[in-house]
């Protein structure tokens, strides 16, 4: 697959046109978000592209982004949304609304499997394997080209991901549980906020 691959430092780039539906993925320094931070935004139209946004960690000023993410008439496609949302809060302080999730989808469709990492998905929709194991390297930095392309993979495959994972949601009648339990993720993200990290409708 020929990848696409735009670096852009602190911000997208004025009048870059994008699709109405766009994948979205984060990278962060670590997986507590109090402590660690928010470095790379990677956005792909689902063309094998893959535009990733370099931050200014003091000061995350990137109002075109800001404006993308806002943007409620953009369908915003994640892998495992709860997680970027929850930096995406914390660091850029916008609110992100039209989400989908494909973990969340490959949860209610695949009920066949216990495997739900973006990799499982990658492997089952595309036939391609690829490699996690940048997924816990130093993206604060300077990015070498094969992290660049790591960022980028998590990206370019969710177009097709999300388009096979809703056929199965329709076709075994649980499209609109998706849809239903899609519109509490950003309660869920708010919970997380305020350190409710359990299952608050556990017994
Ligand atoms: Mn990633």
């Amino acid at each position: 697959m020929n990848l696409d691959i735009k670096l852009h430092n602190e911000d997208l780039p004025d009048q870059l046109v994008l699709s109405d539906k766009i994948a979205i993925d984060c990278e962060f320094m670590g997986l507590n978000v109090e402590r660690d931070s928010l470095c790379l935004v990677q956005i792909s139209t689902g063309n094998n592209d893959a535009h990733i946004i370099k931050l200014n960690r003091e000061t995350y000023h990137a109002p075109n982004l800001k404006k993308v993410l806002q943007d409620k008439k953009i369908n915003k496609i994640f892998h495992y949304a709860r997680a970027d949302l929850l930096f995406i809060k914390k660091y850029l302080k916008v609110e992100v609304d039209n989400i989908n999730c494909t973990k969340i989808m490959s949860k209610l469709a695949r009920s066949y499997s216990d495997k739900h990492g973006l990799k499982d998905l990658i492997k089952e929709f595309t036939g391609n394997d690829i490699n996690k194991n940048l997924q816990t390297s130093d993206f604060g930095g300077e990015l070498t080209e094969k992290q660049l392309v790591y960022c980028a993979k998590d990206v370019v495959y969710l177009h097709k991901i999300f388009l096979n994972l809703e056929k199965i949601l329709i076709r075994e009648k649980r499209d609109k549980l998706y849809y239903d339990t899609i519109k509490f993720i950003n309660s869920r993200v708010n919970l997380d906020l305020a350190s409710f990290n359990t299952d608050i409708w556990s017994h």
